[in-house]
């Protein structure tokens, strides 16, 4: 095992931007102006201005360090579970900020937007084939998003065929939050179905929910466990015995690609992460993409517009693409066409991989999963331990270290220097780590991560002090999260008589 040498905990005591401020510093010189001063009301000027006076160099310098305070795909090894945090390729922002396509308007004339509705629709085209679906929309601005655009399209189904007595949506215990919330948002009745001992949905309780009040149900797959579910075509056909629809979370594509279709699954409406799969990327509350894949039934529901040839190749002239709206459409779900932005992103991304490149990524994150869970399982408990695809469920808890908690190993890998995995989801597993390394990373990242899992097991055991202080050497220690979410302190400096001036 490698022996760390951690270094020195950085000493932070970096002041504010106010602090920094020094009377009479500036970052510019405004010229005299050319044009007279005019009298302003008195009662409409502030006497102060609470703002911050420094140079360019002091802000310059102030921002770059507190950027190096955060911890980034870019800076290290980053294996948050369900997340797909993987390496957004450069070339990716190349092409985004082309200025054909970032100086696009919205509303500009579609003879003027050709390129970019082009783009749109030979995105969607790839996004059905990887899926095996028949039509799509690429409106969502998230995964959550793009679950409730396809909870609607499963509603308007029922309500189209006046079955209206549905309103049940069946949801695995190891279902991601976001699904039971979209269902309940979408005002339907949430019924929970237990996972049997191997991980897989327990298909005794499934068929005991399959009735004709069933909407239909919402399914990972390989769940959240990171586990393929063996029955998933069982599972579907009960559901559609039922008269169901089946809806596949497809945030976590990065285990199929070029492997498995969702449709081929048996699935009916299925969302896409982009933002996870296709390596926009996310984080910090950026833009996301979460486009909606639908079986040809399905598809006159669909959010309103979408990319289509209106007018085919012909006399040597190119295709015309236009937009056009789904004949019985649940409508309109965000501004204009959605996240142009991350469609480039994903195009490019697509186009630089192929189809024998897309499935070498999965082969590599599967690989990589198992890589570290097979060297892992000995020193943590893995409650469902079979083959994982791109992910895996390990317990941050041991018998003989009573006082040791899933957030203690979490807090000490940031001593190691990695982003702890994601922990206390899956919610069926006690003190759960999920862990996910991408098809990103090499062996040598990978042992790295596996030396420092190892040395903690070890710590937990013979100094669990070490795992209850940290982190220690990151720019600030353990923090109250739970305050830190719910008194949200933006602004740390103000003068007290602010607001009476
Ligand atoms: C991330 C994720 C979602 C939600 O996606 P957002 O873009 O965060 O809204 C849904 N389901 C699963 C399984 C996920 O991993």
């Amino acid at each position: 095992m490698t022996d760390f040498k951690l270094t020195e905990a950085p000493k932070i005591v970096e002041p504010t931007i106010y602090e920094l401020s020094s009377p009479g510093r500036t970052g510019v010189t405004y010229p005299d102006p050319d044009v007279p001063r005019a009298k302003l009301p008195d009662e409409l000027l502030r006497k102060v201005i609470p703002l911050p006076e420094l140079s360019e160099v002091d802000v310059i310098r102030h921002f770059v360090k507190l950027s190096t305070f955060n911890y980034s795909v870019d800076s290290g090894f980053y294996p948050l579970g369900s997340c797909t945090m993987k390496y957004n390729p450069k070339i990716n922002e190349d092409t985004a900020r082309l200025p054909g396509f970032a100086n696009l308007h919205p509303l500009q004339p579609i003879e003027t937007t050709q390129g970019a509705l082009m783009l749109m629709y030979q995105l969607q085209e790839w996004l059905k084939e990887i899926s095996g679906f028949d039509a799509i929309t690429l409106q969502p601005a998230a995964g959550a998003h793009g679950e409730f655009v396809g909870v609607l399209v499963m509603r308007a189904y029922h309500r189209d065929r006046n079955d209206n007595k549905r309103t049940k949506m069946l949801i695995p215990d190891s279902a991601h939050g976001t699904n039971p919330a979209t269902s309940a948002m979408s005002g339907l009745k949430v019924v929970q179905i237990p996972s049997d001992e191997r991980g897989n949905v327990d298909l005794e309780a499934l068929r005991a929910e399959a009735d004709d009040t069933l909407v239909g149900m919402m399914l990972t797959n390989p769940n959240t466990l990171g586990l393929f579910d063996e029955n998933v075509e069982e599972v579907c056909r009960i559901v559609h015995e039922a008269g169901g629809l089946m809806y596949g979370d497809g945030a976590n594509m990065n285990a199929l690609l070029g492997i498995a279709k969702m449709a081929d699954l048996g699935f009916d409406v299925m969302h896409y992460n982009l933002h996870k799969t296709f390596s926009t990327p996310h984080g910090g509350g950026g833009p996301g993409s979460g486009p909606v894949v639908v079986t040809a039934e399905l598809a006159q529901f669909l959010p309103a517009p979408i990319v289509a040839v209106v007018e085919e190749e012909a006399d040597g002239l190119p295709p015309l693409y236009g937009l056009v709206d789904p004949s019985k459409t649940v409508g309109r779900v965000k501004a204009f066409n959605g996240h142009f932005g991350m469609f480039v992103r994903a195009f490019t991304y697509i186009a630089m991989h192929g189809p024998d490149g897309l499935r070498d990524i999965s082969e590599y994150a599967v690989l990589n999963a198992n890589y570290l869970l097979t060297r892992l399982r000995d020193a943590y408990h893995v409650p469902y331990d079979r083959i994982c695809m791109h992910e895996f469920v390990a317990e941050g808890r041991w018998k003989d270290a009573p006082d040791i908690h899933a957030l203690d190993v979490a807090k000490r890998l940031m001593d190691y220097g990695f982003h702890p995995p994601t922990n206390y989801f899956p919610l069926i597993v006690h003190e759960a780590l999920m862990i996910e390394p991408t098809e990103t990373e090499n062996k040598g990242t990978l042992d790295a991560f596996v030396d420092a899992m190892l040395k903690i097991a070890d710590e937990a055991h013979t100094s669990p002090n070490l795992l209850h202080e940290a982190p220690t050497r990151t720019p600030f220690g353990r923090l109250d999260e739970v305050k830190a979410a719910k008194e949200l302190i933006l602004c740390c400096w103000l003068p007290e008589d602010y607001g009476n001036q």
